[in-house]
């Protein structure tokens, strides 16, 4: 009898065990598909939804940014067909890291050296890039794009954590503390990549005749890199003019000082930092470049994404 009484206690445990494990697992799941599927949430979705298509238009704006780089060394030099014949065919494991492509340049160990001293320099002599007006232009407006960018991304981070707050009252405790990125995903925002890689990077590789040593030296056209590339260009061109024109140069200082000048606000809708601080504003030619406009103070306005967006559209 009393055996009978204790395998029943234990099954009963057991099962009770088994539950509340199931419950610790797929519990707090549950919670939220049920949480999100629920009236509540849909209305408080909806009641934001202006905002998080406002937030994924400005996503998508700043992911055609990132395409503004145009290949720098865009040569096609041609294809071949390589035949070893050698008897002795080592394969010394330096020989693997060759790469090829438009930007990587094979050098001697001296020019791996030197473009480690002098980058910029070397960017330009190895790598085709024309010290004239028109790629001082072409690199202007890749630096406007890429600041933008980076201000775009930041902006947009803030301004989904101030929208995501102003609901925060209505959004149960557990799911705010515990599924933040699951909370912002099901009001409808889509992924902000935040990382770098848009960038390009250019490589100078030095590999040895015998394969046995190799070094890199690896240029990253970021924002830094622009400036300097920006201002390097400038002097040079600057050198063979007699007369120095009224020309400022595109550079993160000189997107600040446009900005300053029209008071954080856009020329265009008037809409400024003021009634909205997290508005991403860009700095525009009023004369595209690609129409004869230059960089000048008076061809240079700040206008807000969105009425940027629209001018470019009307351009193409
Ligand atoms: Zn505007």
């Amino acid at each position: 009898m009393i055996w009978n009484k204790l395998i029943v206690i234990t099954i009963v445990l057991l099962i009770a065990f088994i539950i509340y494990k199931f419950v610790e697992k797929f519990g707090y799941d549950i919670y939220t598909e049920i949480y999100f599927r629920s009236k509540k949430f849909v209305t408080i979705k909806e009641s934001i939804s202006e905002h998080t298509i406002n937030c994924n238009d400005l996503n998508h704006y700043i992911e055609e940014l990132k395409k503004s780089y145009v290949r720098v060394a865009s040569y096609n030099y041609g294809t071949s067909q390589v035949i070893d014949n050698s008897i002795f065919n080592f394969q010394r494991k330096e020989w693997n890291k060759i790469t090829y492509n438009n930007q990587t340049f094979q050098c001697s160990a001296s020019i791996c050296t030197n473009s480690r001293r002098q980058p910029i320099k070397y960017l330009c002599k190895y790598f085709n890039i024309k010290i004239n007006e028109e790629s001082l232009s072409k690199f202007e407006s890749i630096l406007n794009d890429y600041i933008s960018v980076e201000q775009g991304k930041n902006l947009l981070l803030k301004e989904r954590e101030s929208i995501v707050n102003s609901i925060s009252k209505s959004i149960p405790f557990l799911i705010q503390k515990f599924s933040k990125e699951k909370l912002t995903a099901k009001l409808g925002f889509e992924t902000i990549d935040i990382s770098d890689t848009y960038i390009p990077t250019f490589t100078f590789q030095y590999i040895s005749a015998g394969g046995n040593s190799s070094s890199n030296c690896v240029i990253p056209l970021n924002i830094e890199n622009l400036n300097q590339l920006i201002n390097y260009l400038n002097d040079i061109i600057e050198q063979t003019k007699s007369i120095a024109g009224q020309r400022a140069l595109m550079t993160s200082n000189l997107r600040e000082i446009i900005k300053q000048r029209d008071n954080y606000q856009c020329c265009a809708c008037n809409i400024g930092i003021k009634h909205e601080p997290n508005l991403l504003l860009e700095i525009d030619h009023i004369i595209p470049l690609s129409k004869g406009g230059i960089t000048t103070l008076d061809n240079l306005q700040t206008l807000c994404w969105k009425c940027n967006r629209t001018k470019g559209a009307k351009i193409i």
